[in-house]
């Protein structure tokens, strides 16, 4: 299947990453947004990541704006119609998700490949609302996009052959390595790595050591590019609570349970990096 034209449903942190990713190998995009304001923030984040990479000498000026231009926006997710895949990288809402895929199915075209980004929850549930489950796909990149190699290539049962290699082909033109994971709550990469951040911090509870020492113990002995509460800080301690949460309430296995003190924390309000206190404070 030949892509040309991506339709990307929400251009937060991770679609504008996509959207960053996609522009400037040629892809054009069309990034729906859910008013006004949303758009021009959107747009507003992929010319930022844009202008990034003409600072590091990636790109220059002109080939970024010529890349800026491959990108439309809208609130109308009639937009979609002319895309050959639509990508949801809206809020991870189950039930925004649900309300997203059986809209999908009315205004793209009947070819196009139909993808999520969610973290953790079943692809099948959104393959269920639509009369296509077949075209249904997960598309899990990783953050931030334009920098991380990794794209988790979702399957459902229903997930035909032809779309698993669409989305296999695509993730490699837009220069990712692919894997194919089965659908279930983590995939491969959040399943691994959420207990691994709930034990730190259970292990923090308990007072065998200091978030610093726990997090120089992964570092300095295991060659981790940071430890789990740097790195929960990182993805946002709000995000890691939900993916918990959520994975709790697939598995009921109480190693996917939220500490007590990751819902303090996130009650208090203090997700991490993006709001300059999480575990660690930031300037
Ligand atoms: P975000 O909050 O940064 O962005 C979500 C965007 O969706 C916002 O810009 C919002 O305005 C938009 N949106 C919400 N409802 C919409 C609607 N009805 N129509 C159009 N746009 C709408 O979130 P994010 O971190 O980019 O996450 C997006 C998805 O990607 C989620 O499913 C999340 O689980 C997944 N994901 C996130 C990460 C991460 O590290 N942030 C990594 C992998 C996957």
């Amino acid at each position: 299947m030949e892509f040309k034209t991506l339709a990307i449903v929400g251009l937060g942190t991770m679609g504008a990453g996509i959207a960053q990713t996609a522009v400037p190998l040629g892809f054009d995009v069309v990034g729906i947004e859910r008013d006004e304001q949303a758009v021009g923030a959107g747009r507003a984040r992929v010319a930022a990541g844009l202008a990034k990479f003409v600072e590091k000498g990636k790109f220059t000026e002109e080939q970024a704006a010529q890349a800026l231009a491959r990108l439309r926006t809208s609130t109308d997710r009639a937009a979609i119609a002319g895309a050959d895949i639509v990508i949801d990288a809206a809020f991870e809402d189950v039930d925004l998700k649900r309300e997203l895929f059986r809209d999908f199915e009315r205004h793209a075209s009947p070819t196009a490949v139909l993808a999520s980004n969610t973290s953790t929850i079943p692809l099948v549930i959104m393959a269920a609302e639509t009369s296509a489950p077949e075209r249904v796909v997960g598309l899990h990149f990783f953050n931030p996009v334009p920098l991380m190699d990794l794209v988790e290539v979702i399957r459902t049962p229903a997930t035909s052959e032809e779309t698993i290699r669409a989305a296999v082909d695509l993730s490699k033109a837009l220069g990712k390595s692919p894997v194919i994971i089965k659908d279930g709550p983590g995939f491969i990469g959040n399943l691994l790595v959420v207990p691994f951040l709930l034990d730190a911090i259970r292990a923090f509870e308990r007072g065998v050591a200091s978030m610093e020492d726990i997090d120089s113990v992964l570092r300095l002995g295991f060659n981790h590019p940071m430890g789990p509460f740097g790195l929960s800080d990182l993805i946002g301690l709000d995000i890691v609570h939900d993916m918990a949460a959520r994975m709790y309430e697939e598995y009921h296995d109480p190693k996917y349970w939220p500490p007590p003190l990751l819902m303090q924390y996130v009650r208090m309000g203090w997700l991490g990096r993006k709001t300059k206190r999480g575990f660690y404070t930031y300037d």
